[in-house]
């Protein structure tokens, strides 16, 4: 599959063109379809594979393609993605700017161990078009009310198998509970392993996943 084959929005199109990436991965030309379309889904995939760019894709061709019209209040977030570690946040965050660069799309990023003020000023500033965030973090700002979730259209889940190894479900649990529910908002959930926690997790958070393994 071409990423020109899957009718992107051309802000989008063109960022993938500027990266050089012409055919789909595995990963993405299984998902992609599906994920467009609005349907929830469950990806078996590891780091390397370009699951990344493949739920990215999606949430950014969401976007651009339902522009709001209503207002928006301060810190309310139309797509968020939940990844397990600092790090890999970042990642996820680097190439969504790098994806996002022929929009006007926000992105906010939320980890432990940065300037919390100067977060909050830019939550309260600009509008939150993507948000990606560590759990624990993302949880603090909830708290204080600098973000809402009761409007998401998207939620991505990374890695959930280290984000049960690292002890972060109960907290993964108290966001999904302040997002929309699963009927009412697109889930794209993704782990390298799936046991049966995993697996339980899939039937609490997704509403009739399309699953795909690579
Ligand atoms: P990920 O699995 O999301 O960590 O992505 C692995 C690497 O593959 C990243 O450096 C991406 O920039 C790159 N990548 C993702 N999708 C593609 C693609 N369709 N063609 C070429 N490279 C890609």
């Amino acid at each position: 599959t071409r990423f020109h084959d899957l009718g992107l929005e051309n802000d989008l199109m063109h960022a993938i063109a500027d990266l050089g990436f012409e055919y789909c991965s595995p990963i993405q030309a299984q998902s992609l379809p599906y994920a467009l379309r609005g349907r929830d889904v469950v990806g078996k995939a590891q780091t390397g594979t370009g699951k990344t760019a493949a739920f990215l894709a999606a949430i950014i061709d969401d976007l651009l393609k339902h522009k709001l019209t209503e207002e928006r209040y301060a810190g309310e977030a139309r797509a968020l993605v939940i990844a397990p570690t600092r790090e890999l946040v970042m990642q996820i965050s680097d190439d969504a700017k790098a994806l996002c660069k022929h929009t006007d799309l926000q992105i906010h990023t939320l980890v432990g161990g940065m300037d919390y003020s100067k977060q909050q000023r830019r939550l309260h500033d600009t509008l939150v078009d993507i948000l990606v965030a560590t759990p624990g973090r993302l949880l603090d700002f909830c708290r204080n009310k600098d973000v809402f979730l009761d409007q998401l259209e998207i939620l991505v889940i990374d890695e959930a198998d280290r984000m049960l190894d690292m002890g972060f479900i109960p907290q993964v649990r108290q966001i999904v509970r302040q997002t929309p529910k699963r009927e009412e908002r697109q889930t794209l959930f993704f782990s390298a392993t799936f046991t049966d926690e995993v697996h339980r997790l899939v039937e609490q958070w997704t509403n009739d996943p399309v699953t795909v393994e690579i």
